[in-house]
C-alpha cells in the first residue's frame, strides 16, 4: 500500500512539474477559464470539439502541483472522448476525489489524484480543471449543438 502510494505520488509530482498539453491550442471551439480563490490556482482550458468528439484539449495557468498535474492528466485523458465520455468522467473523478464510488466509469490514471480526498481543502485544487471543462462545454454548448446538427 505505501509502495502504490509512492507511485501514485510520483505521477503526481511528474505532471506537477511537467505538464502534458502546457499552452494554447490553436484553433480552439471551447474555452473557459477556471480559478480556485482557496489556493490561488487559476487555469485556461482550450478544447477542439470535432463531431462530438475531442480531438484536443490544452491548458495554460499557474497553480499548485495538484491543479497543474490535475489539468495535465486531464487533457490526456480528454483526448479522443466524446463529450458524453468527458462528462461521465467529469462525475466519476469528483466522486472519486470526494471519497465516493466514481461507479462504472473507467478512470484509468486519473485514479491517482484518489489521494486527495484524505486532504479536503486540496480536492478544489484537484477539480478546478473538471470544472473548467465543464464550463467550456457548456459555455459553448448552442454552438457545438447547432454544428452537430442535433
Ligand atoms: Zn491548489
Amino acid at each position: 500500500m505505501a509502495e502504490l502510494r509512492d507511485l501514485y505520488q510520483e505521477v503526481v509530482i511528474d505532471h506537477g512539474r511537467r505538464p502534458r498539453n502546457a499552452g494554447p491550442l490553436a484553433p480552439a471551439s471551447h474555452r473557459a477559464e477556471g480559478f480556485n480563490p482557496l489556493c490561488g490556482d487559476r487555469l485556461t482550458l482550450y478544447l477542439r470539439v470535432v463531431d462530438g468528439v475531442i480531438e484536443a484539449a490544452s491548458f495554460e495557468g499557474g497553480g499548485c502541483a495538484i491543479s497543474t498535474a490535475s489539468a495535465s492528466l486531464m487533457t490526456e485523458a480528454l483526448k479522443g472522448r466524446t463529450v458524453e465520455q468527458a462528462e461521465a468522467m467529469s462525475g466519476g473523478f469528483q466522486a472519486l476525489v470526494t471519497g465516493h464510488d466514481p461507479g462504472p466509469v473507467r478512470l484509468g490514471k486519473l485514479e491517482v489524484l484518489a489521494g486527495v480526498r484524505e486532504f479536503p481543502a486540496r480536492v478544489k485544487c484537484a477539480t478546478l480543471a473538471w470544472h473548467t471543462q465543464r464550463a467550456a462545454l457548456h459555455n459553448d454548448a448552442e454552438a457545438a449543438r447547432t454544428e452537430e446538427g442535433r
